[in-house]
């Protein structure tokens, strides 16, 4: 470990004086992340190692399974989402009704997925709305699964309506560094999104929040992301970790791909940065090989999402997910 990778800590002094049991909170700098980064391969993967053993089962492998409630037509201008109404060529398609939620809920438990998460294309929910998403809710809740919506922006008390729902996390990526976020997203600030996820903490719901590298930014920039994460208090209980799918038509349709050793960093910095999160390996998975896969796991990946489509990217089918898991004597968590 390089001595400028060490989390630097908040002052004790800084805290309450009457508690003798305050722990102060790691509080990583991008400098130390580029470090991290920087470390050979070999080095890196190992810490990693380090880090994911010491605090997970080694290979157990959560699974979610997201589906879009409803797709397209969304105002906000994110670079790389084919829902946009600015860019995005995705069919748009009205709020499903509850019944076929549930449905497609059951079909992903019978398949081994614990957790169903539910992503609308919304600037944000209007409150209309929200009464048939907190009745999907509960209708997934009620097949024993864990329950997730990214439903975009929330306003006050829309959070205190989810957690009453029985929702456990709530979905908002931070997406990339606050320097780079104007590049790619010009409709809302990233502050917004900082704003909805104090709401979702502040109603006592876990946090889903990650972001996507291979938009153009540079390595310390997605070092600056995960900073962010990292220094949240605490950090985000699921980080996924999207490497960009191109889709046509939008902003970001011909960015250069990145190098998939990169991207395999990126996790490994994550899972060292956020000991305690779950990392999940989320978009782009489609695209990578077996072997860039097992990289991602042995990088400290313990999530995926399974099934065989991402709202509008594709995913893995299944059966591969079934023949890798084999091959790598990976179980579900
Ligand atoms: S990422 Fe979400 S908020 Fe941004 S355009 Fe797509 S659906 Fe809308």
């Amino acid at each position: 470990m390089t001595a400028t990778a060490a989390p630097q800590t908040a002052s004790p002094a800084a805290s309450s004086s009457t508690s003798s049991a305050f722990v102060p909170a790691p509080r990583w700098t991008t400098e130390a992340l580029v470090a991290l980064f920087e470390l050979p391969f070999s080095d890196l993967m190992f810490r990693a190692q380090e880090v994911h053993r010491a605090n997970h089962k080694a290979n157990a492998i959560q699974r979610s399974t997201l589906l879009s409630i409803k797709t397209g037509g969304c105002s906000e201008d994110c670079g790389y989402c084919s829902q946009s109404a600015h860019h995005g060529e995705a069919q748009r398609e009205a709020l499903l009704e509850v019944t076929d939620v549930v449905a497609a809920a059951q079909a992903a438990r019978d398949k081994g997925a614990t957790r169903f998460c539910m992503g609308a294309a919304w600037r944000g929910p209007k409150d209309k709305d929200l009464d048939r998403v907190t009745d999907m809710i509960v209708a997934v809740k009620a097949l024993g699964m864990e329950t997730c919506v990214t439903l975009g922006m929330l306003k006050e008390g829309q959070a205190k309506r989810l957690k009453e729902a029985g929702l456990d996390y709530y979905n908002h990526n931070l997406d990339t560094a606050p320097e780079f976020y104007g590049q790619v997203i010009t409709t809302h600030a990233q502050s917004e999104r900082f704003d909805t996820l104090d709401r979702a903490r502040e109603a006592g719901i876990k946090l889903c929040c990650g972001g996507i590298v291979g938009m153009g930014e540079t390595r310390r920039q997605r070092a600056s992301l995960l900073v962010e994460l990292a220094n949240m208090s605490p950090p985000p209980e699921s980080v996924p970790i999207n490497e960009l799918v191109p889709m046509p038509g939008t902003p970001l349709e011909n960015a250069p791909p990145l190098d998939p050793f990169e991207f395999v960093r990126t996790i490994a910095v994550a899972r060292i940065t956020m000991p305690g999160s779950m990392v999940r390996l989320s978009a782009g998975r489609q695209e990578m090989s077996d072997e860039l896969q097992a990289l991602c796991f042995l990088a400290g990946a313990n999530s995926i999402f399974y099934g065989d489509k991402l709202l509008t990217a594709g995913n893995p089918e299944a059966d591969r997910d079934e023949a890798l898991f084999a091959r790598l004597g990976l179980t579900s968590a």
